[in-house]
């Protein structure tokens, strides 16, 4: 293109004129898609979307029983959320951190009446990773420790020190990464790491943890980091009494104790935060998605009050040039209000009982299903090929991903306008947490039709 061609309007006209066709053609030609071969994929050109659900130019429509990546709580085109987006946009669409701005100050303080115990001071950021980032830099900084305990069936973000902290395969392509990250197993009762019958010392959580501070220096130590509730990584929900332990063993030797709750915070567990489910409270909490439900990118680290205490005196070596951007933190706000309004939280827990009842009888007919797990909307749907053995259903055929028998129920479901997906052997079942019932019975119908592929 020549510098008189970049400038013409001619190459810029027509875009209301873009067909299902020509979308498909210029995005397999010039987007780098997410963790992909880009040759592999055919992603469907996606024309809109309303509440639940999302259409394509053909004018198919798709339950998105993902929420997308679990960020669109308040599904899609809310109009509330929409409109205040707008209305911010017409005010400031941006300035810099630097300054005091409303919408900024706004969110933070609805967060520190929000979250848990004292949780006060946040610092806002583009998304989960750099929320991660910035808390295990601030953990570090503020105990004068370097090492960081994460555990392995994680997902904390995909930059930089994000990944290194992840502790599933997609940190391999980024290795050695970063320093100090020691591992920790997974409290994964159904196949219980350890091998031992419950309560196990890793499924308990804080004898695995003291036992790894023996080998590792406690006194080293700057914070342990986890999700609360493992989403990307197959749903984990951990045995009442896991996180206190981990509390505990934080205390008792002065580390600070991170909850990753990008994809469990605000109400998806049917509480505001998962942590609220055994009533343990961070040091620092970071959040991202359903924070603002994903309209505008945005992310948050949550301090307690007492590294807010510090940071009034001592240096935050930290920022970013979209930190507290106003078009976000309106949204999040907006964001926060709807559901205060709309009563969010508890429709996420009446349709995730109505989930939890109906999947309990697919589970009744259906041999393939090993285990479910879930409170509010966030379910996974474990498949094995014996109950007995609880072998996993994925195992590799040799056909490729094409034809496992986990990518064909997921394709069939797609067929019958269910969009939902899975990690390896375990579906994801994280609807909008604004769904109806007439919604979940849809999508039971069509599990229970797709199951039978599996069983
Ligand atoms: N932490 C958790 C628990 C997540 O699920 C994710 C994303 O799925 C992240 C962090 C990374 O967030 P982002 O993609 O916004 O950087």
């Amino acid at each position: 293109m020549t510098t008189a061609e970049r400038g013409s309007a001619e190459t810029t006209a027509g875009a209301d004129a873009w067909t299902g066709e020509r979308l498909k053609a210029a995005d397999k030609e010039y987007v780098i898609h997410s963790w992909s071969v880009q040759g592999a994929l055919d992603p469907l050109p996606v024309a809109g979307g309303s509440g639940s659900w999302f259409w394509d130019y053909e004018g198919r429509r798709y339950l998105d029983f993902q929420s997308q990546l679990v960020n669109l709580n308040l599904g899609h085109q809310h109009p509330k959320l929409v409109e205040a987006i707008r209305r911010q946009a017409a005010e400031l669409c941006y300035i810099g951190p630097g300054f005091a701005e409303r919408s900024r100050a706004e969110l933070a303080e609805m967060l520190a009446g929000l979250t848990p115990g004292d949780l006060k001071m946040s610092f806002f950021t583009t998304g989960g990773a750099a929320a991660n980032e910035n808390a295990v830099r601030l953990a570090r900084h503020v105990t004068g420790r370097q090492k960081i305990v994460a555990r392995y069936r994680s997902y904390h973000g995909a930059t930089a020190g994000a990944i290194s902290l992840t502790g599933d395969p997609r940190r391999w392509a980024a290795e050695p990464g970063m320093t100090g990250v020691v591992r920790m197993l997974d409290p994964y009762t159904y196949r219980c790491p350890a091998g031992h019958p419950d309560p196990c010392p890793v499924c308990t959580g804080g004898p695995h943890l003291e036992e790894i501070l023996q080998y590792e220096n406690p006194a080293t130590v700057a914070a342990v980091i986890v999700e609360p509730v493992t989403g990307t990584n197959g749903l984990l929900y951990p045995p009442d009494g896991y996180l206190r332990s981990l509390r505990e063993v934080c205390d008792k030797y002065g580390i600070l104790l991170i909850f990753d709750e990008v994809m469990a915070g605000f109400g998806r567990t049917g509480e505001w935060f998962a942590c609220d489910h055994w009533g343990v409270v961070p040091d620092i909490l970071t959040t991202a998605k359903g924070l603002n439900s994903g309209y505008v990118p945005l992310g948050a680290m949550t301090v307690s009050e007492r590294i807010s205490g510090w940071l009034r005196d001592n240096m935050f070596w930290g920022g970013l040039t979209y930190a507290g951007h106003p078009l976000a933190c309106a949204s999040g706000v907006a964001s926060l209000r709807i559901m205060q309004e709309e009563r969010v939280v508890d429709n996420a827990r009446l349709m995730g009982e109505r989930l939890g009842a109906g999947l309990a009888a697919l589970a009744e007919r259906h041999p393939s299903i090993g285990d479910i797990r879930g409170r509010g909307l966030f379910y996974g749907v474990e498949l094995v090929t014996d109950r007995a053995t609880r072998e996993p259903l994925v195992p590799f055929n040799g056909k490729g991903q094409a034809a496992l028998p986990v990518t064909r129920l997921l394709k069939a479901a797609m067929k019958r306008g269910l969009y939902l997906t899975a990690n390896f052997n375990v579906l994801r079942l994280t609807p909008p947490l604004i769904i109806q019932e007439q919604e979940i019975d849809l999508a039971l119908e069509v599990l229970d039709d797709v199951l039978t592929l599996a069983d």
